[in-house]
């Protein structure tokens, strides 16, 4: 039998949780009253000083915005009209970072978008509009084949513009970042599975199809924020343990499961944890990031600006979306010498998550990862390659969080961060940066990592 050395914390932390309002009123407030919360609304800024409020009221220490400055976009007008051979006007939405511009091209339809489908259709590619399918496990794929993946491989063929198809129907458009931090070389817009369609029937019937596009975004330096809090540790040489969340959801939506019902998580961990204050023997650092959703902006700020602290963090562990329907796992960015102690930890936590060890660049981890911390999240350790179901859409609503869910996501932080900080012996150190390039040489991350790098080059070179 396991013995649990924490069980009386567990016990008040997970009654606690279990029986209070607050994850699902926080989650309301986020929701109802701010909106998106997207980079650069009034929403963004109240979003900010509530979470300070509230991370103040629990007790926390130090709480305070930390502010970052980016390229920010906001949206204007999209008009998309086929102009040949028929004229029909489709309702589109541009994504973030895509430039204003009034052009004409044909399209070419490039299916699922992923690396075979850019094999095949290369050379028909240059002046035209590339129009592919959301779906994040294109054919001949086994990992996830990223939107910005799609659109950078687009750029790189020469294509005029992006059109991104949602490959779900009934959910309209999906939205998602394109410009890496800045404002995108060609045009990225996104339309519904059922325009989608519509559009591939008449290049199938007709064989060339030709648009218009006309938008007014418009790309300026900006500032957003990120908040901190700490529960600092009790020993004299106390390391960092942190638990973050970007606050941040897309303009059209209310970002409800990603991120707000894990940032909600993170604050009802605080929460619980606060009433341990003094009594942890390694800080307990809560971190609700700004600007992820078009560039992971805020978390690589704040990597950046603390570059010093870097050495003394134990852990960062990521919790977007983590209070959504998807399984509470911990997966550990590929540190096998953790696997041991959490496997553990989950025996005695008396818990049936499970253990993994994988890396992906697509949330707040990756900046800390990149650095070489060491890091993991709440995340299902079978991924589901399917995509992201109503998420990134006008649907990711607060109707379709469960108060179970936030819980489960709140407790287990919770209960995993007190272990963090407190255990004696920590197995993991920071990575060089050898060992970090050594980990994406691995067979099963090569692909991305190449490709991914060759669009960072592009972009480097080609942006004003
Ligand atoms: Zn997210």
């Amino acid at each position: 039998m396991t013995t649990n050395p924490y069980l009386n914390v567990d016990q008040q932390m997970v009654g606690d949780i279990y029986t209070a309002p607050d994850v699902m009123d926080n989650l309301t407030v986020l929701c109802d009253d701010f909106g998106s919360r997207f980079g650069g609304t009034d929403g963004e800024r109240q979003a900010a000083e509530f979470i300070k409020e509230t991370l103040t009221a629990y007790g926390l220490q130090n709480v305070h915005l930390e502010p970052v400055e980016y390229i920010g976009w906001t949206r204007g007008t999209a008009v998309l009209e086929i102009i040949s051979p028929i004229e029909k006007q489709i309702p589109c939405i541009t994504l973030p970072h895509s430039p204003a511009v009034d052009m004409e091209a044909t399209i070419i339809d490039v299916g699922d978008g992923g690396p075979l489908d850019f094999e095949k259709y290369q050379a028909d590619i240059p002046g035209k509009f590339v129009m592919v399918n959301s779906k994040t496990q294109p054919r001949g794929s086994q990992r996830w084949v990223h939107r910005g993946e799609k659109y950078g491989r687009s750029m790189l063929a020469g294509a005029a513009g992006f059109i991104f198809v949602n490959h779900y129907p009934g959910y309209g458009p999906a939205t998602g970042g394109i410009g890496r931090g800045g404002e995108g070389l060609i045009p990225g817009i996104s339309v519904s599975y059922e325009d989608g369609a519509f559009i591939q029937r008449l290049l199938q019937r007709k064989g060339e199809v030709k648009i218009r596009l006309r938008t007014t975004d418009h790309c300026a330096p900006m500032v957003s924020w990120n908040i901190i809090g700490d529960l600092p540790g009790a020993s004299a040489d106390a390391q960092i343990v942190m638990l973050g969340c970007h606050y941040d959801g897309h303009d059209i939506s209310q970002g409800a499961v990603d991120p707000a019902s894990g940032a909600v998580a993170v604050l009802e961990a605080a929460r619980v944890l606060a009433k341990y204050a003094g009594q942890m023997t390694h800080t307990v650092r809560f971190a609700l990031w700004g600007v992820e959703e078009i560039g992971l902006l805020g978390s690589r700020a704040y990597v950046d600006a603390h570059a010093d602290e870097l050495d003394n963090i134990r852990f960062y562990f990521n919790m977007d979306a983590a209070g959504g329907a998807r399984p509470k796992d911990v997966v550990l960015n590929e540190w096998s010498e953790l696997e041991t102690l959490v496997s553990q930890w989950q025996k005695e936590m008396a818990l049936d998550f499970a253990v993994g060890q994988s890396v992906n660049a697509f949330s707040d981890h990756f900046p800390f990862l990149l650095a070489g911390v060491p890091t993991g999240g709440m995340e299902a350790v079978e991924r589901d390659l399917s995509g992201r179901g109503y998420g990134h859409t006008h649907y990711d609503t607060l109707d379709k969080v469960q108060i179970r869910n936030l819980r489960d996501a709140a407790a287990l932080a919770a209960r995993l961060a007190v272990r963090v900080a407190n255990a004696s012996d920590w197995p993991a150190s920071r990575r060089s940066q050898e060992a970090v390039n050594a980990l994406f040489d691995k067979p099963r991350y090569q692909e991305e990592r190449a490709i991914s790098a060759q669009i960072a080059q592009y972009v480097d070179a080609h942006r004003k």
